[in-house]
């Protein structure tokens, strides 16, 4: 070929040695050298581009294509496209193309697609979408018509970017639909200013409706400036850190200026972008406004449930000083044998199992209330659970039950409160006695373990289901409502016994082998060092007591008046009074070895009472009783000049005891 009339077709790859191949003779364009020259210039720069081109020259739109288009062109076509007819080679889109490039032929100017779709048929014969960014251009040729002699494309397939587009958007699309399926309210914050991108249609929600998209979280929702969810945003942004808050308040505005008051429970996660740099923030949360209003009505109705059951108790033991000072008194008056005695027994047990229901609700009461303090002293064991079997052994011969008790090592010590253990023990016994059928056994074993003392109670009666087991130490938990309501109880026992031992530092487990077969209960204790000295607890009860004077002082005319009577039967000399002004008339004047003084006495309570007699000089012993027996009740007696505390009903084995102290 003749360099110089054939140069402009040198170079171009496979697609340049077909052109040269190519018999153009038999075209309508003829021999190559002959060509105009904006045709050959044309062909030239196709040739000497990376760039897909694309040629279509003259009134039968004869074709030209480089390497780069050759690569999207397919096989099938590539073989018949060069030097044939445009309007045959695209005859399956000619009705989508030929208007645009007739458009460039008639010298209308150019044509500019971005990622347009121009479907073909490639290689594998099927028809693709293939999306194309392309221009078609003129080609400038003073004797064609219109002084334009071909269409020059350039064109670029965008087919793998717009499917990634597509596929972006469709997951976009997908995520969205499901935050605004969320029951819970989600946004999106875009930049520094948290600038709202997105909102689910519970976010719309919870701010009423209001408009969000394209303002920052300052303009749209201007009432939060000053809450904490601002400096959050800004503090996430900034760390690049989420961070989340539990039934946090909110308010916002409502229409009408009114305020709403909210509680959320919220996260705030930073969008962190390819380099890691925070982009904005996704916000998701629910609205726990209902459940923490429900759970404030809840423990408020639990601490007026708890302040009512302290009250209740404490107004129940007030009847309970009379009724249990007459019994003792029909006792003590009474002929041994006679009925006036039988009955005054039935009412001195009825009344000691009321006080103990009574001084259960109490103690559940205060453990809920957290008001309950330990008296610790150094204690043995072994010592404590003799005086509770010797106290059950009445009970025990009634229902026929023998108790046997072993004690692997007997001098274990621990650190705890003899009548809260007392309280424990007897608890723990109680209900394998009230539980265990005629005839029963129970055995009682005290053994140490790891420096715990263990103290075992294992009976052989109706045994405890596998399902009910977890639960016998839940507060008014009883496993048959109907079993042994003749024994009392309030389903409270285990639920005291399991808060004290936890207070002591140990712990209590129930285990069975089901029902039927016996159940047993483990109280485990920290061991401590065997103390050097123990307290030694002096026993007074039976001694004969010097008859003594008394003063009597309680607004209650029958508490009163059976203490007085009681007290009368053992020989002493009683005076009693009603109020306030009479006791302090008569302290003196009677010469009262003791005064037994009433606190809760109308116009002056008993602790000023006391504090004008020790102001006068008087030296009789003050007594305080209250149905109060918490230590800083007992601490406020003493300050008030009070020189003992007793609480109410008052165990007259108990008083009798005090008085021994004083005769
Ligand atoms: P209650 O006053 O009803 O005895 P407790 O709190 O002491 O209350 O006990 C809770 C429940 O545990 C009881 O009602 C009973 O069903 C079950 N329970 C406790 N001790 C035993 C036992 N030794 N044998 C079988 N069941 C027991």
């Amino acid at each position: 070929m003749d360099q110089n009339n054939y140069g402009f077709l040198s170079g171009g790859g496979e697609m340049g040695e077909l052109i040269r191949a190519h018999n153009w003779n038999n075209t309508a364009l003829g021999d190559p050298a002959a060509w105009p020259q904006s045709l050959k210039t044309s062909v030239r720069l196709l040739l000497s581009s990376g760039h897909p081109m694309f040629i279509w020259w003259g009134p039968d739109l004869i074709q030209f294509y480089n390497d780069a288009y050759r690569r999207s062109v397919g096989l099938a076509r590539h073989l018949s496209a060069l030097g044939q007819g445009g309007r045959e080679c695209w005859a399956e889109i000619w009705d989508m193309i030929g208007p645009q490039i007739e458009l460039v032929m008639a010298g209308d100017g150019y044509t500019w697609h971005e990622n347009h779709l121009v479907p073909i048929t490639r290689r594998s014969g099927k028809r693709e979408e293939v999306y194309w960014t392309y221009s078609y251009s003129p080609i400038d040729n003073p004797g064609s018509p219109n002084g334009i002699g071909g269409v020059l494309v350039i064109c670029t397939e965008a087919t793998v970017q717009v499917l990634a587009e597509q596929r972006k958007k469709a997951a976009e699309l997908r995520w969205r639909e499901l935050f605004n399926q969320s029951p819970g309210f989600m946004c999106i914050l875009s930049g520094p200013q948290h600038i709202y991108e997105f909102a689910n249609p519970r976010y719309f929600d919870l701010l009423g409706g209001r408009e969000l998209i394209g303002k920052t979280v300052r303009e749209a929702v201007p009432e939060v400036n000053g809450q904490e969810f601002e400096q959050l945003l800004d503090e996430v942004y900034r760390s690049g850190k989420a961070v989340s808050g539990m039934a946090t308040p909110l308010s916002l505005a409502r229409l009408g200026g009114n305020r709403h008051y909210l509680y959320v429970d919220f996260v705030y996660q930073p969008i962190v972008d390819a380099n890691g740099e925070v982009t904005g923030i996704f916000v998701n949360g629910y609205d726990v406004t209902d459940s923490v209003l429900a759970k404030e009505i809840l423990i408020e109705e639990d601490r007026r449930k708890d302040e009512f059951l302290a009250m209740l108790a404490h107004e129940l033991r007030n009847p309970l000083a009379p009724i249990r000072n007459a019994s003792e008194l029909l006792i003590q008056t009474s002929t041994p044998g006679s009925n006036t005695r039988t009955i005054g027994a039935l009412i001195a047990r009825q009344v000691t199992q009321l006080t103990h229901l009574v001084d259960e609700l109490l103690d559940v009461s205060r453990i809920t209330q957290g008001k309950i303090e330990l008296q610790r002293e150094s204690l043995l064991l072994d010592g404590v659970i003799q005086l509770v079997i010797e106290s059950l052994q009445p009970l025990l011969t009634k229902k026929g039950q023998e108790l046997i008790y072993e004690a692997d090592e007997q001098a274990l010590y621990i650190q705890g409160d003899m009548i809260r253990l007392i309280q424990c023990l007897t608890n723990v016994l109680m209900n394998a006695i009230k539980y265990t059928g005629v005839g029963g056994t129970i055995q009682l074993h005290l053994r140490s373990v790891d420096q715990m003392a263990v103290i075992e109670v294992i009976d052989n009666g109706i045994g405890i289901s596998p399902e009910m087991l977890p639960r016998v130490f839940e507060l008014f938990f009883q496993v048959d409502q109907s079993l042994e309501r003749s024994q009392g109880g309030l389903g409270v026992g285990l639920s005291i016994v399991r808060r004290l031992v936890q207070m002591h530092g140990g712990y209590v487990t129930a285990m069975s082998d089901g029902l039927g077969r016996g159940s047993h209960f483990e109280i485990c204790l920290p061991l401590i060092e065997e103390p050097f000295m123990l307290e030694n607890n002096k026993n007074y009860i039976g001694e004969k007591l010097s008859p003594m004077r008394l003063l009597i002082v309680d607004d209650n005319v029958d508490s009163a008046d059976s203490l007085a009577l009681l007290l009368q039967s053992k020989g002493h000399k009683t005076i009693t009074v009603y109020s306030a002004h009479e006791a302090l008339a008569l302290a003196e004047k009677f010469g009262a070895d003791i005064v037994l003084l009433d606190i809760g006495l109308p116009e002056i309570d008993g602790y000023e009472v006391a504090r004008r007699i020790r102001a006068k000089g008087y030296t009789s012993k003050l007594v305080a009783l209250t149905g109060y027996g918490k230590p800083e009740d007992i601490q406020q007696a003493l300050d008030a000049g009070f020189d003992a505390h007793m609480t109410k009903p008052i165990v007259f084995a108990e008083l009798e005891r005090m008085l021994q102290r004083y005769c």
